[in-house]
């Protein structure tokens, strides 16, 4: 493709993404395809002739719309809300078309000093303590998702636990950690490919009504595994749980892990882009103080496209020296002059994309106010949803909804509620998820996609009403 045939098709591109994003509501947002579907309309064999830029336009439109679910669609309320912005989406073209491989300083400084700069600016917005940032002894690295994170977390938590032991010779004898029922799938995962393994993943009690982690069971687990000869390497307090954005105790549980010199994980993936607003810097009590490493993801809920998690850590020198390898090919006299960043050693993989670009430009763009005010819009018309479902009779709603999550339930059986979802996500009309909390099934309405405004969560509210009544 010469450069003018890019031009071409990349306006034609351009254009494509922003007709798509003005007439998102034309389209059912759970995607209605039938399984196989897409596949069965696409060739079998890849083509052996170069084919125009046009066909794949037009196969886009044909093929791939219909087997699409629009996450950007303003009645998206699954999940959590993936967003993209134009500014993101224009700074991850811009990556895509430098291309370059950021996995040492040298390869491409602007990668590295651009990321070091955006994760200290992200660290500020957010109110994080200043050990946290790249001129103290810590510092932030972008991830592509909260899973890394978590992984990255756990391998230096368990170097630090092993003295180095563990990177060097394996596991030998019984490491540990904790999480909650409540905790995020992906560190009982970076527990086994640590070599933790899954029964050494303690499961620490939770309230059953704030579904927050028990600190005094976290202690019980912590002195039974240590009296019988194992070393627990890791705690993983959650603030803004997947399922219901329950906040754990962070303090409490941080005082534990001091006394036992545990490395304590804070797992904030979907809410703690929220402390942009000072009003919600509560939601950090405990981090300042106890907090070893620190992950959130503005490709949730601040703008920016997928993927872009930042993690931050207290002393980046565990992780560096568990994750560290110098092969002959990559030394360079950046790196032994010891004045750079390297980030593939804050990392599983060796290359990286320019994954800074588009979180640069998502901050220039919108500014700390502007990214306030998404975050207070999300905040105001989940409370807005709220008090609609708390003047129905015929509903439960979940409190404290501290976020853009609201969980509620129709006042009828588990399989009753889970039909109500079915035929409200089969209607293409919008879009929920569901949750079991203490064995009941709640939906999970959750706000904050950029096209969302006031009147789409009054029309949800209206469309679950009636299908509630039809049911
Ligand atoms: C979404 C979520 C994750 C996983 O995030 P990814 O970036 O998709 O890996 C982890 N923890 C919590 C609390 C989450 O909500």
């Amino acid at each position: 493709m010469s450069p003018e045939e890019f031009r071409r098709y990349g306006r034609q591109v351009v254009d494509w993404i922003a007709d798509y994003l003005s007439t998102i509501e034309a389209h059912p947002v759970r995607s209605q395809a039938r399984p196989g579907q897409v596949r069965a309309a696409l060739p079998a064999h890849p083509p052996e002739q170069g084919e125009p830029y046009e066909a794949v336009l037009q196969d886009l439109s044909r093929v791939i719309l219909p087997g699409v679910t629009h996450w950007q669609h303003p009645n998206f309320f699954a999940y959590f809300p993936a967003n993209a912005s134009g500014p993101g989406i224009l700074g991850d073209l811009l990556s895509s078309g430098l291309g370059v491989q950021g996995m040492v300083w040298a390869t491409s400084p602007a990668c590295t000093e651009l990321e070091t700069v955006v994760v200290d600016w992200l660290a500020e917005l957010l109110g994080l303590p200043d050990r946290f940032r790249t001129d103290a002894a810590g510092g932030g690295v972008i991830q592509d998702s909260a899973s890394s994170a978590s992984l990255v977390a756990t391998l230096a938590a368990l170097h630090r636990a092993s003295g180095g032991k563990v990177g060097a010779d394996g596991i030998s004898g019984r490491y540990t950690m904790y999480v909650s029922s409540q905790t995020h799938s992906s560190l009982e995962k970076a527990g086994r490919i640590a070599g933790i393994g899954a029964s050494n993943v303690r499961v620490v009690d939770i309230d059953p009504v704030t579904q927050a982690m028990d600190p005094v069971h976290l202690r019980a687990l912590i002195d039974a595994d240590i009296s019988a000869g194992a070393t627990p390497a890791m705690v993983c307090a959650t603030i803004g749980t997947t399922s219901t954005t329950a906040i754990d105790p962070v303090a409490e549980i941080g005082a534990v892990c001091r006394e036992h010199g545990i490395w304590l994980h804070i797992d904030a993936a979907y809410a703690g882009v929220a402390a942009v607003c000072p009003e919600l810097r509560w939601i950090n009590d405990g981090v300042a103080s106890y907090a070893d490493s620190y992950a959130t993801d503005p490709h949730k809920w601040l703008l920016t496209n997928f993927d872009c998690s930042v993690l931050w850590v207290s002393d980046r020198q565990p992780m560096i020296d568990a994750l560290s390898i110098l092969p002959e090919y990559l030394r360079n006299s950046a790196t032994e002059s010891g004045a750079v960043i390297d980030y593939r050693d804050w990392q599983v993989p060796l290359g990286r994309r320019f994954r800074a670009l588009k979180l640069w430009s998502v901050i220039r763009w919108y500014g700390a106010e502007g990214l306030r005010e998404h975050i207070q819009a999300g905040i105001a018309q989940a409370a807005e949803f709220a008090a609609l479902v708390a003047a129905d009779q015929d509903f439960e709603l979940r409190r404290p909804h501290p976020f853009g999550l609201v969980c509620f339930r129709p006042l009828r059986t588990n399989e009753e509620t889970m039909a109500l979802l079915e035929r409200i996500n089969d209607s293409g009309e919008l879009y929920l998820s569901h949750t079991k909390i203490n064995g009941q099934v709640f939906l999970r309405l959750a706000v904050g996609a950029l096209l969302t405004t006031s009147d789409h969560v009054k029309n949800a509210w209206a469309a679950i009403q009636r299908a509630n009544q039809q049911l």
